[in-house]
């Protein structure tokens, strides 16, 4: 009986063990995963969970009972050391190894950290962590103007709390959206009493607050860095498989090894699309590549080429992004100040959509991508 190894028990590792039993694979399934926790999805965790207004057991991706019904071995607390490509085996922690057929690398990505005292978060504990610190309240200052840093600001105010972001570039997102819709982000924030401290450097987060590169001193009782994720691909380069910025893959989300597949945050994966190799660290890459990639264990014709999409809720803006800016050179925004679409172009094509408090139009925005076609006249 073949048996199928997931490292990474997130909600990429979650979804490929459902598809392959949806597929009808009935070798062995095993998803094993560091945390405690059962795999959960991450976008509450700075949203309604953080707020206090989601249930914890609504985090989860499946029922706890799910996993024995399934007949998928679930290893929770269990982490992997070490992959031997040619002898197709996985080393665990408790000194153990584990044969494979084919393994599915999903160990997606860790919070970047500063020196000094700074809440990240990622995890269910670093939700509940920062809920109990913003409920007492106080002064928090976040580093970074992304969408970790500020969503945790939206629930920091909205606990209650004084709040200043700190942010070198010189609108919020700015990498992301670019400067036009960057300010869009800056404006809402600033409307709730966020204090936006732009085009500014955290230097040192010291015992009761943040030096800037300025030289002034923000007092804090609690400092969050959202100040990036980094892909797990220790255990890949390791290995000897092909690394770039996350785990290689083509796009049928196979490694440079033919038996080792990735998905999710840590897979850099070639988008067919785009014609280049991207990755994707949102939710719904998570939930759609996990499936492909078990459909490609199972000897499916798999091509991976979704449109990027992302969603935030922050205040009173609720958005929905897809596609890529990069290279852009024009903005077009249709609609009014809290309720438009914004499209992103490069030489007349829509390259990239956002829709602000305007709903069911995903659709219509990812076919305009793929057409890569210009924007058609507004009716
Ligand atoms: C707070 C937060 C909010 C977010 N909000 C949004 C949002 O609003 N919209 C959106 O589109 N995206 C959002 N995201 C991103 C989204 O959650 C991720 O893209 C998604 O979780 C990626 O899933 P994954 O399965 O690839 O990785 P993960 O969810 O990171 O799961 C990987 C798992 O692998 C485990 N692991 C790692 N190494 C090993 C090992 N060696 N052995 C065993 N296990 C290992 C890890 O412990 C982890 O549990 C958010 C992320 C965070 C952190």
């Amino acid at each position: 009986m073949a048996t199928f190894v997931i490292v990474g028990a997130g909600l990429a590792g979650a979804k490929a063990a459902q598809t392959l039993r949806e597929e009808g694979f009935d070798g062995e399934v095993v998803l094993i995963g560091a945390e405690e926790e059962r795999p959960y999805e991450r976008p509450p965790l700075s949203k309604g969970y953080l707020q206090g207004r989601s249930e914890r057991e609504k985090i989860f991706v499946h029922p706890p009972y799910w996993y024995a019904d399934q007949e998928i071995d679930l290893r929770l607390g269990v982490t992997v050391t070490g992959i031997a490509l040619d002898a197709h085996e996985v080393a665990l922690d408790d000194g153990s190894r584990m044969s494979y057929d084919k393994l599915l690398i999903t160990t997606g990505a860790s919070p970047r950290t500063l020196p000094g005292q700074a809440y990240t978060l990622r995890t269910v504990a670093d939700s509940e962590a920062l809920k109990a610190g913003f409920a007492a309240g106080g002064r928090v200052v976040i580093i970074g103007a992304g969408w970790i840093g500020l969503e945790s600001a939206a629930a920091a105010r909205e606990a209650g709390c004084e709040v200043t972001v700190v942010e070198p570039a010189p609108t919020p997102l700015h990498r992301v959206l670019g400067p036009e819709l960057g300010e869009v982000f800056a404006n809402v924030h600033r409307r709730h009493g966020v204090d936006l401290r732009l085009g500014v450097s955290a230097e040192e987060v010291e015992a009761d607050g943040v030096r800037l590169g300025t030289g002034e001193r923000l007092p804090a009782d609690l400092v969050v860095a959202g100040v990036g994720a980094a892909p797990n691909v220790n255990l890949a380069r390791e290995a000897g498989l092909e690394v770039g910025d996350g785990i290689l893959t083509d796009a049928a989300l196979r490694t440079s090894h033919p038996d080792v597949y990735a998905a999710g945050d840590v897979a850099e994966s070639y988008h067919p699309l785009y014609g280049r190799r991207l990755r994707v660290e949102h939710w719904a890459n998570a939930l759609n590549g996990g499936p492909a990639a078990a459909r490609s264990m199972l000897g499916q014709e798999v091509v991976y080429d979704r449109v990027p999409y992302f969603y935030t809720d922050q205040f009173d803006l609720g958005m929905e992004f897809s596609g890529d800016t990069r290279g852009y050179d024009q903005v077009v925004i249709r609609g009014e100040e809290l309720e438009f679409i914004a499209y992103w172009l490069r030489e007349g094509r829509v390259i990239a959509g956002m829709n602000v408090n305007v709903w069911d139009v995903v659709d219509d925005i990812q076919r305009l991508i793929r057409s890569g076609g210009p924007l058609p006249p507004q009716d």
